[in-house]
């Protein structure tokens, strides 16, 4: 996978590339990851790569010039088989790369985008700063809008690390333990079933007999009830969607129950 990241501040995420998973995943050549500061292709002497709004207003708008020549020079380079970063990526025939503007009005992230993009040969993220887009950039260059969430941040190098980091962690390889992605939170649909590590006991508070059991069929039962109570008691709006089983469903009306009959005895 290539993933070039289109950004004013590329030390933000250089930091962040060599470091755990994402510096091992670029390491050992599962993810080839690039920064490009389209600055370099402003294309003016001051370097300019933002202006002020027509019709007026507070804030800089970024120019639609300078980051469609740093996505083309990004497809041409990749076009051609090159990469800015790793070098041993084969040339194979020209992939259509997801152009993806970050952008808090974009489609809301979560898992299923993750392992959506995952699937993709290479991702082109582009970062915002300032009061926001020419908006011809969003009508005639990107594939994708994506938002981290309803909240407004100063640019999209963090919430582009946040999607890079959830899509690298899914490529085969990435993670040392290759079933802890199947098992995490959203991958199956639901919450995760709590975890314990040594000591059994720790300030009187014990690890669940079941954990100690050594019975590993028994304990993936148990896991999967924790999974479907801690997704019923935090985030029932999961279950809408979540894939159950005709046992899961059992288990689930028994929770239910119990849960209303401890809501009615307090
Ligand atoms: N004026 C814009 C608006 O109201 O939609 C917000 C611009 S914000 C200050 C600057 C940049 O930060 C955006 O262009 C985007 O790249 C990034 N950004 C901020 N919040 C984000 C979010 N929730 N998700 C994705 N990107 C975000």
């Amino acid at each position: 996978m290539r993933i070039d990241v289109l950004t004013l501040f590329p030390d933000m995420c250089e930091g962040v590339f060599g470091t755990s998973i994402l510096g091992k995943a670029r390491e050992k050549g599962i993810a080839s990851l690039n920064t490009v500061n389209f600055r370099d292709f402003s294309g003016n002497k001051h370097n300019s790569v933002d202006d002020t709004p027509y019709g007026g207003g507070g804030g800089m708008v970024l120019k639609p010039d300078p980051i469609f020549a740093a996505v083309e020079h990004v497809l041409a380079q990749s076009n051609a088989g090159g990469e800015q970063g790793d070098t041993d990526t084969e040339n194979t025939e020209a992939v259509k790369p997801r152009i993806i503007l970050m952008c808090p009005q974009g489609r809301t992230y979560n898992q299923q985008i993750a392992e959506e993009l995952a699937q993709e040969q290479h991702l082109i993220f582009i970062c915002g700063h300032y009061e926001g887009y020419d908006e011809r950039i969003r009508e005639h260059l990107v594939t994708d809008e994506l938002s981290i969430g309803d909240y407004v941040l100063t640019g999209g190098e963090l919430p582009a690390l946040t999607v890079i980091d959830s899509v690298v962690r899914l490529q085969p390889g990435a993670l040392g333990n290759e079933t802890s992605a199947i098992s995490d939170s959203f991958s199956t649909g639901l919450l995760e079933y709590p975890h314990y590590t040594r000591p059994a006991e720790f300030r009187g508070w014990k690890v669940p007999d079941m954990l100690l059991s050594g019975h590993h069929a028994n304990i993936e039962v148990w896991r999967r009830e924790q999974a479907l109570q801690r997704t019923l008691e935090r985030r029932p709006d999961l279950l809408e969607t979540a894939e159950l089983t005709v046992k899961d469903k059992q288990t689930l009306k028994r929770l239910q129950e119990q849960a209303s009959l401890k809501k009615n005895e307090l």
